[in-house]
């Protein structure tokens, strides 16, 4: 199980942290919501690297920002990268296969998303991502 949490800081901010299956995640923002430090160490490299660390930052400074203004409800799933459950994930793989949009590999899996660019394997494990073309 991913472990994820947030703490506040002695300077009136925020610490939050994630370890996922996808990398290990640590961002510390001010009262403001502004970012201070940040030790994204993705499990993969590259653009699905890349695209891992832009999305938990977002997705945590959100949470956090929420936090830091006193909103109650902390979004857990979102410190998590807002994981997708596997079964949900086999889905929308299964429709990205079988979708004539899907840039593929030399194994003819689907590699990136036609329409928005996206690296499909992170893609459909991050639940708010969505299907540009509704499919799922
Ligand atoms: S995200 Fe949607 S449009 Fe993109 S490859 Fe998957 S099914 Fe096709």
């Amino acid at each position: 199980m991913p472990t994820q949490g947030t703490q506040p800081t002695n300077r009136g901010g925020i610490l939050a942290w994630a370890n996922t299956p996808w990398g290990n995640f640590v961002a510390e923002w001010d009262e403001n919501g502004n970012l201070l430090r940040e030790e994204c160490k993705p499990q993969k490299k590259g653009e699905v690297a890349k695209h891992y660390r832009e999305t938990w930052l977002e997705a945590a400074r959100r949470a956090a920002h929420g936090v830091v203004h006193g909103a109650v409800g902390l979004s857990k799933a979102a410190l998590g990268v807002d994981a997708t459950e596997k079964g949900v994930r086999d889905r929308r793989w299964e429709v990205c296969r079988s979708c004539d949009k899907a840039t593929r590999n030399k194994h003819g899996e689907p590699n990136r998303c036609g329409e928005c660019g996206c690296v499909l394997a992170a893609k459909i494990r991050i639940a708010r991502e969505s299907c540009p073309l509704h499919k799922w």
